[in-house]
């Protein structure tokens, strides 16, 4: 299964991408996870990343898609992955369109997880996420055991820094200027399964989890 996970950032998708991929076996290829690591790791690509990260842009669609190019041939994706975060404009759906065509490994389903802006708002500023091993948290909605810790590696948990609110109305605005096009592009390739992302977590992943079974 090749899926797309697409929505505004905080609306939930690395949480429900986690929950997926475990359900169906596959890797989940997030481009935030990638690219912040580059930048942790001083690579040329992070370098360049760094200044468009910062200011809550998008990086230029050359990088990303060389970075997206080359994960999907790696053997782990050979049979099924989980975009989350990319494709984020028009033209990085159609590089990964090109690509998937040339393999015949066209994309199953993208799912469109929708909510309000409040909603959103509320989410990106109370999530919280482990330094260490990337563990996503939220101080109201996925608390970890002990609080500002993480369960897995018992590291103190940070909030990102482009979960600033300066940075998430810019973030939110970023996304609703490009990625928007990108429902269009994906209904008129009745590929578009949207899901009411302003429910409870485990709700949510129930019903995804529903409706790609029927598919798969
Ligand atoms: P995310 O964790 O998906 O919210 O991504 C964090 C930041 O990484 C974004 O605000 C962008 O600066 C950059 N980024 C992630 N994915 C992409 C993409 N597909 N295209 C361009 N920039 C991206």
């Amino acid at each position: 299964m090749r899926l797309i996970l697409l929505g505004p950032p905080g609306v939930g998708k690395g949480t429900q991408a986690e929950k997926i991929c475990s359900k169906f076996s596959i890797p989940h290829i997030s481009t935030g996870e990638i690219l912040r690591e580059a930048v942790k790791n001083k690579t040329e690509v992070g370098l360049q990343a760094k200044v468009y990260m910062d200011r809550g842009e998008l990086v230029p669609d050359s990088v990303v898609i060389q970075l997206v190019k080359s994960r999907i041939l790696q053997p782990d994706s050979s049979s099924g992955f989980l975009l989350d975060g990319f494709p984020r404009t028009v033209a990085q759906a159609h590089a990964l369109d090109c690509q998937l065509d040339t393999l015949e490994k066209p994309i199953t389903v993208v799912i469109q997880l929708d909510a309000g802006e409040d909603e959103i708002v509320k989410r990106l500023t109370g999530r919280r996420m482990c330094p260490e091993c990337g563990k996503g948290y939220h101080i109201a909605f996925l608390k970890p055991t002990k609080d500002g810790v993480c369960d897995q590696c018992n590291a103190d948990l940070i909030q990102r820094f482009d979960d600033s609110e300066a940075t998430v109305r810019r973030r939110l605005a970023v996304y609703l200027e490009k990625t928007h096009d990108l429902i269009d592009y994906y209904k008129r390739q009745n590929k578009l399964l949207t899901i009411d992302a302003g429910r409870e977590i485990e709700i949510i992943t129930e019903d995804i989890i529903k409706k790609l079974s029927v598919i798969s």
